[in-house]
């Protein structure tokens, strides 16, 4: 077999695969509206590499970045359960991927989506200073207590520590059992 032949043949496979990928992209774009142009970046379909903040000790995934036809970039979670409006801790974890791309990307970010996938209800968060501010207050709050080695559990909702991915680890795991 030819060289030429065999790149020929990889060439293809690459194509496949590229469309492949775009397609299954595309098809939950539209299912869950998440806005139109280009995704970036889906940890949801195949594991993306984790971004990092340049200004703070913030790591993580969002479900996907989509880039708008106007070329802002927008991160979206994707969130299971049974909700009509968006939880608080929910809207957190997104404003910190907002920053979180913002600042990997060195571009402004206006807003983020959070979409239910049960419910199929999708909210448009914005990045506002007001979100901002609250997120900065959180990140020093999580510093201080680093440093002080006690953190304590805020919440009392088992079905979050059971779901909680540190929950193997953490002291202050509850399955409502010490309850
Ligand atoms: S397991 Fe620990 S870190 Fe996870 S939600 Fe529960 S208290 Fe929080």
């Amino acid at each position: 077999m030819s060289s030429s032949f065999i790149i020929l043949l990889i060439s293809i496979c690459l194509l496949l695969i590229g469309i492949i990928l775009y397609l299954k992209n595309r098809r939950i774009d539209n299912q869950w509206n998440i806005p139109n142009g280009p995704i970036v970046y889906a940890d949801i379909i195949h594991p993306e590499m984790a971004l990092n903040s340049k200004s703070w000790y913030l790591r993580g995934k969002p479900d996907y970045i989509a880039k708008t036809n106007q070329g802002d970039i927008v991160p979206v979670e994707v969130k299971t359960g049974n909700h009509d409006q968006p939880k608080p801790w929910h809207i957190m974890q997104l404003i910190a991927y907002c920053h979180l791309v913002s600042d990997h990307f060195d571009k402004s970010v206006s807003y983020g989506v959070l979409v239910y996938y049960d419910t199929k209800k999708q909210f448009r968060i914005p990045y506002s200073i007001q979100y901002q501010n609250i997120l900065t207050s959180t990140m020093n709050k999580m510093y201080d207590h680093l440093l002080t080695n006690k953190v304590y559990r805020t919440q009392n909702d088992e079905t979050r520590c059971v779901h909680c991915s540190f929950h193997q680890v953490c002291p202050e795991y509850t399955d409502n059992k010490r309850y």
